[in-house]
């Protein structure tokens, strides 16, 4: 393949792959893309289609009309929907009504290592829940358009409360429970709540989180907020403020069992949710989503990305604090009523096979995980996984980051025993759902290790120059998406509160197109391969290598664990790539070693990608959602300021990478 730029064999472009069992419809890409093409060549038409089998309460006039700002678009316009009605009301009408909807795994085990407690909800339970809550919200003055933020652990309140607010039509924000009262405080203030919902506590990694103190601190920071809904989830003696805090036991103890909240009609100009994005590069972005669009998104992707069946048992492992936990641990699976567990822990408690163990006692059929909890399960070993039968599983997908090759075969052959189509979806806090990924349940086509896979109908993306320009196959350039689609940043603004912000984010880079901030390389059968943030590019000699092409090469050494890869400027190639390496339990940093991955790398790319440096670190500075903040170490390495850190999981990696990094540079003088 003719590529610029790259030299060795960066990533398996050629490799095809089809799993034996995959009982669905397979394809050559060449066919999917006429099928792709005629969805994008009547998008209207198309999504129109996909909006049918959706139930509403009015049928829309217009697909798809601008909306009040430059580039917010209005989906389904003069539609009625209301997305907890989706969820619950039309499969309570059927036989649906006593299926199970969530199961739930508490973290604590016992001396057997057995979860303690588990709890299931058919979907006439969470029904009756959150038309209880609804009621309950109600009577505090929770109505529609009211702002509710939510701080709540994995326990089934937190999406029962979720459609409780949606049903109501009130504008919810869920932060994620390990967040710092800072964070919190910063994402009620933006979004102006009145209203917190949060739980006494949670248990993670054998300890107990104390919810209620961190939310409370919060609240003194930010001094909006009128009534405090507690959740007991540990049945903790809490501090309660008279008059301002109240147990949601008690609200509901005056709530008739039988209390029914009827679904707010909602139009496509009011938002479901608030929800901020990860804060990787920056400082996070509140993205507004809505009803109508995102609906439509979401069922489509169940079905094509997931093809979700009544039999499956679903687990999906991200945290409902994210927009993975939003849409595929939440409204997606739940709009199609689906079978979900939900777990309150840690992978790695009490050993590194709970995942494997909950497969295995639920039978669980499609699993959808991140390349950093794979790396990690990784480092363990395998054992913990072979330990369990997960013959059940018959999907797997993963998201928020590339996953390297290295990972992608693990998952393949360790998890998936060979069997399962295994799947990188792209997609972003803003697109609201997945865009560009495999779609075992419409037609596959065969699998590349590592790449996120063609387009979905509908969406038309391209790979593009500094300029714009169409870049030919096996070009790195910009990801940029060039038609609106369901399920985008929403009315009224995009960006809550600011439609200025949304357009300078997104659509002045490259105007009339949105712009992903991601960098990509488009092969010759049409396949995306994101290859990481476009700002985490280096040019080294002229030539331009994205910072995971070389992290994936150093990972598949078999010593490293984790790797992360950030350019400093330098005076003969322009900028010099310097390598962050986590090592595999069992390997010790040495001279020799740092010495062999330069050769690795020499060997794969050629003398000008050599590191620089190879900094042996413990652990690599992340965003609560687990992705790698290569922007902080690029700060490091350049003695800059840090920037926003808010969203930083262990402050520690970052001082302990400044120790070793001046430790080194000693030694290098
Ligand atoms: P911020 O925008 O605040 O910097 P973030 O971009 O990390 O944070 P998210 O919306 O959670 O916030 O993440 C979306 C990004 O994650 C994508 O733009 C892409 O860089 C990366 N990503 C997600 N899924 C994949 C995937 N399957 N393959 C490659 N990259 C992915
Ligand atoms: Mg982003």
């Amino acid at each position: 393949m003719s590529s610029e730029g790259i030299m060795g064999e960066p990533l398996p472009f050629e490799e095809r792959i089809v799993p034996a069992s995959h009982s669905g419809k397979v394809v050559d890409p060449k066919s999917y893309f006429e099928l792709h093409r005629a969805a994008v060549e009547d998008l209207e038409g198309f999504w129109g289609r996909v909006a049918e089998e959706l139930e509403w309460f009015r049928k829309w006039d217009r697909v798809l009309v601008p909306g009040e700002h430059p580039n917010v678009y209005r989906w389904f316009v003069g539609g009625e929907i209301n997305v907890s009605h989706l969820c619950l009301d039309r499969h309570v009408r059927t036989w649906r009504r006593n299926k199970v909807a969530i199961i739930w795994e508490g973290e604590p085990v016992d001396e057997r290592g057995q979860p303690r407690e588990r709890r299931v909800l058919t979907y006439f339970d969470l029904w009756r829940l959150v038309n209880r809550i609804a009621h309950a919200l109600r009577r505090l003055g929770v109505s529609r358009g009211e702002r509710v933020a939510i701080y709540m652990p994995m326990v089934p309140e937190l999406p029962a409360v979720m459609l409780a607010c949606a049903r109501l039509g009130a504008v919810f924000t869920v932060v994620f429970s390990g967040f710092t009262g800072e964070n919190l405080a910063m994402r009620m203030r933006d979004l102006g709540a009145r209203y917190l919902i949060t739980a006494d506590g949670f248990y993670r990694r054998g300890r107990v989180i104390e919810l209620k103190k961190i939310a409370d601190e919060a609240i003194r920071l930010y001094d909006g907020i009128r009534k405090v809904v507690v959740v007991s989830r540990l049945g903790a003696d809490v501090p309660m403020t008279d008059g301002r805090d109240v147990f949601l036991d008690d609200l509901l103890a005056e709530v008739p069992v039988n209390a029914y909240v009827e679904p707010e009609r909602m139009t496509c100009d009011e938002p479901l949710y608030v929800l901020y994005t990860s804060g990787t590069t920056g400082k996070p972005k509140g993205i507004i989503h809505d009803h109508h669009g995102y609906s439509v998104l979401l069922h489509a992707t169940m079905k094509w990305v997931f093809d979700i069946r009544d039999e499956d048992v679903y687990f999906c492992t991200a945290d409902i604090g994210w927009v993975t936990g939003h849409s595929y641990v939440v409204f997606g699976p739940l709009m199609e009523g689906a079978t979900i567990v939900m777990y309150e822990g840690t992978p790695d408690y009490p050993a590194p096979d709970r995942w494997w163990s909950i497969v295995e006692r639920y039978g669980v059929t499609i699993l959808y995980t991140t390349p950093t909890a794979v790396r990690m399960l990784i480092r363990f070993g395998d054992e913990h996984v072979k330990r369990h039968d997960l013959s059940t599983l018959r999907l797997i997908h993963s998201v928020g980051e590339p996953i390297n090759p290295s990972a992608w075969r693990w998952l393949y052959e360790v998890v998936g025993g060979g069997r399962c189509p295994v799947g990188s979806t792209w997609w972003q806090t803003e697109t609201g759902g997945i865009l560009i990924s495999h779609a075992p349940g419409l037609a596959l086509v065969p699998l590349k290790p590592g790449t996120n896979g063609p387009p979905l109908p509908g969406i038309e993306v391209d790979v593009v120059d500094e300029q714009g320009r169409s870049l030919p196959a096996g070009s790195k350039g910009f990801l940029v998406i060039k038609r609106p689609w369901p399920g985008m940043l929403a009315p009224p603004t995009g960006m809550w509160g600011d439609p200025e912000g949304y357009n300078r984010v997104y659509w002045s880079r490259f105007p009339g197109v949105y712009y992903t901030g991601d960098y990509a390389i488009r092969d010759e059968d049409g396949y995306i391969w994101v290859a990481g943030r476009a700002d985490e590019v280096l040019k080294v000699a002229g030539h331009r290598i994205g910072t995971y092409e070389l992290e994936s090469a150093l990972v598949a050494h078999p010593s490293v664990a984790e790797s992360a890869v950030v350019g400093v400027p330098d005076e003969v190639k322009g900028e010099a790539p310097v390598a962050f390496v986590v090592l595999k339990s069992g390997h010790q940093p040495s001279g020799e070693l740092k010495a062999e991955l330069m050769r690795w790398i020499r060997e794969r790319y050629g003398p000008i990608m050599v590191p620089r440096e190879v900094v042996f670190v413990r652990a690599l500075p992340k965003t609560r959602s687990g992705k790698i903040m290569r922007r902080l170490l690029r700060a490091v390495l350049m003695n800059a300021p840090l920037g926003d850190v808010t969203t930083l999981e262990d402050e520690a990696t970052v001082e302990e990478i400044k120790t070793a990094y001046e430790e080194l540079r000693r030694q290098i003088r």
